[in-house]
């Protein structure tokens, strides 16, 4: 291999841009040439490639989202699309694609494999629901950024004695709310996985405020309903008057925890290292504290549970 690409898919997340500084830099340190793709699969099929070098990747280590933009790409879905983006990176002579993304620029880089191109895959979004790896690069970081909010919302709760719901990031994943609710000391979470039953909520608060707890904290996912209705619903069946606060896309952004700024530079640098021992279409994961690998279907196929010994822990310590 004389020359390898990088590119970032889907939504953004921090530590996106420590993952392209490991990959540029450990390449480099290998002897390779590194174009970066701008806009994701888009900016691929534009051609939109710049080179990368030791000094173009400085001091972007702790900055949040990422130096290469990112996007979403209709054309490459489609087979003439995966063709014409062959075609680009014979163009530009790539031996090897990085795509840092979630799990559907997984499913684009594994079209690529599939035709017979060298790729690996690095997991990068903020919703962690990465079958393959503990943690994915910005998750730690979504986590700090939604506790600081919470944190300073049970402050408002406790001293006006209020019921508050906090919504965050979550279609189909609920681990971001989980996290946080267990962080926080919150009373409730609502994820996706877990069926949500109104009356339960209600008999819950309703126990609560018998036991003498005069704010409540909920923690929502957006997959599961929007803040806006599980107040109404709150309200029209209990009788609640609740708060909401949307947290929105402050947890995208933002400087990457140490966590984040290491995962992503030990991933960065694996995806280079694996590819040069002739890995792939892998992707690189962390799991148990170790770098690991799979095939990069693992992360569509495979769900990832949700941790239930911590449902329990939000329940069993919101006593
Ligand atoms: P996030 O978790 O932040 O949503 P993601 O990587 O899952 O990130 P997607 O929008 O699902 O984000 O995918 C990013 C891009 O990957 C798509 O815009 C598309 O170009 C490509 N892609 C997704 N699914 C496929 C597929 N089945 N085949 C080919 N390309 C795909």
């Amino acid at each position: 291999m004389k020359r390898i690409a990088v590119l970032t898919s889907g939504g953004d997340s921090p530590g996106m841009n420590a993952a392209i500084r490991a990959v540029t830099r450990s390449a480099i340190y290998r002897g390779l040439d590194v174009i970066g793709f701008r806009r994701g699969y888009e900016g691929l099929l534009d051609g939109d490639g710049v080179p990368l070098t030791k000094s173009s990747v400085g001091g972007i280590i702790h900055r949040g989202g990422t130096m290469l933009r990112t996007a979403r790409s209709d054309r490459f879905r489609r087979p003439e699309g995966i063709n014409e983006a062959i075609s680009r990176l014979r163009e530009y002579d790539i031996d090897g694609l990085v795509v840092v993304g979630g799990d559907g620029s997984f499913r684009g880089a594994w079209a690529l494999h599939e035709q017979g191109f060298p790729v690996a895959g690095i997991p990068g979004t903020i919703d962690n629901d990465i079958a393959g790896t503990d943690s994915t690069i910005g998750f730690d970081t979504a986590c700090n950024t939604a506790l600081q909010s919470v944190e300073k919302l049970r402050d408002t709760a406790s001293s006006h004695d209020r019921l508050f719901i906090v919504e965050v990031m979550g279609r189909s994943a609920g681990f971001l709310a989980l996290e946080v609710a267990v962080a926080s000391g919150a009373e409730c979470v609502l994820v996706p996985e877990v069926p949500f039953h109104l009356e339960h909520l209600c008999e819950k608060l309703h126990y609560a405020k018998q036991r003498g707890k005069t704010h409540s904290m909920i923690i929502l996912a957006e997959g599961v309903m929007s803040a806006n209705q599980l107040a109404s619903r709150l309200k029209d069946t209990g009788g609640y008057e609740a708060r909401i606060t949307v947290l929105g896309h402050v947890q995208r952004g933002g400087s990457p925890s140490s966590f984040d700024a290491v995962l992503a530079s030990r991933m960065g640098a694996s995806a280079v290292e694996m590819l040069l021992e002739g890995q792939r279409g892998f992707m690189v994961g962390y799991v148990n504290q170790q770098l690991t690998s799979c095939p990069l279907p693992t992360a569509w196929e495979s769900k990832k549970p949700l941790n239930h010994e911590m449902m329990a822990l939000v329940e069993a310590l919101s006593i």
